[in-house]
């Protein structure tokens, strides 16, 4: 998988957010292609990986990084994530039972919910279902299951080729789901995703918003900008600024990681609190007095920090329609 082409120019190790937040991580260089060519022995510490990206993007010669890690996770086994593959079994959901309750759903877009949404913030369904009303409402396939993404990323890949099987006999045409680590796996299950902001991209004209007075900061997940594509972002940008009174500010590292994905918060919770604190850090220091992130595992992470109010940018928008 790796090839012998790694010119050692360190870009990854450079903008790898783990490297900097875990003192045991060996970056992803080192795991990665110094390991492949010349096996260190059996210790291994790949958890603090975020499955970020960021060491992809930056590598000249396009070396499959995030890939070779999730490889060499698949002979691992961390303690953290025996709870979310102990709940995959018994449920089908990455995380233990929530207040998931079925609202109303008898609109004509198919809806995702996915495990965060559904069992730890189901408040963003019920204002999405308003919040679509008037452009056909969402309805969400009984029996769907995680999307995968969670084992996949700790690679379990026999556990979300499984999970993949039973959703792709539901998800049939354009299916939207308000996580961005949803919309990466089903996409590379073959389904056709999007996110739901997309959705309301198309109609934003159509919605009454209220002014508000306030400057708010976006995070970028990283399955959205790398996993989605940029356009996806450039939407959620646009749906702010069509909100009367709000000033946007920018964070100095605009796409730096918070932490939230590859299973840290589960394996390295203190690690992923730091990236979180991080971010949080930086949105501050930028003037911003609400921080939104279009996807729940970054809005759980950087919850965490608790250092400045954090809202899914859905649930921010549902909140001022009038
Ligand atoms: S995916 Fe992100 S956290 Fe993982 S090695 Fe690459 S840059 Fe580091
Ligand atoms: S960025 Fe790519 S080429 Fe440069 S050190 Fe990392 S893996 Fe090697």
């Amino acid at each position: 998988m790796i090839r012998n082409s790694c010119l050692k120019c360190g870009r990854c190790m450079e903008v790898c957010p783990a490297l900097v937040h875990d003192p045991g991580f060996n970056g992803p260089r080192a795991l990665a292609v110094d390991r492949s060519r010349r096996p260190w022995g059996s210790e291994l510490d790949t958890w603090s990986c975020t499955s970020c990206g960021a060491c992809v993007e930056a590598c000249p010669v396009c070396q499959p990084l995030t890939d070779a890690m999730r490889l060499m996770r698949q002979d691992l086994q961390d303690t953290g994530h025996l709870r979310m593959l102990s709940n995959l079994e018994a449920h089908g959901r990455s995380v233990s039972r929530g207040q998931w309750s079925m609202v109303n759903m008898e609109g004509t877009h198919l809806y995702f919910p996915g495990c965060m949404v559904a069992e730890r913030m189901p408040e963003t369904i019920g204002g999405l279902v308003t919040l679509t009303s008037g452009f056909g409402g969402l309805r969400v396939p009984d029996g769907w299951v995680c999307c995968g993404s969670p084992p996949h990323r700790i690679g379990k890949v026999d556990v979300a080729d499984e999970l993949a099987q039973t959703n792709r006999a539901l998800l049939q045409g354009t299916v939207y789901t308000s996580c961005p680590g949803c919309a990466e796996r089903l996409g590379e299950d073959g389904v056709d995703t999007r996110h739901v902001l997309e959705l309301i991209y198309d109609h934003i004209d159509e919605l009454d918003i209220q002014d508000t007075s306030i400057r708010v900061a976006l995070h970028h997940p990283c399955h959205m900008m790398r996993g989605m594509g940029r356009e996806v972002l450039d939407k959620a940008y646009a749906i702010i600024n069509a909100v009367p009174g709000t000033e946007v500010v920018h964070m100095r590292d605009r796409d730096r990681c918070c932490g939230g994905g590859g299973g840290v918060m589960s394996a390295r919770p203190e690690v992923a609190l730091r990236m979180a604190r991080e971010r949080v850090d930086q949105a501050v220091a930028a003037g911003a007095e609400l921080l939104l992130a279009p996807c729940p595992f970054c809005v759980m992470n950087l919850r965490r920090a608790d250092r400045l109010p954090t809202m899914g940018l859905l649930e921010w928008l549902t909140s001022i329609i009038a």
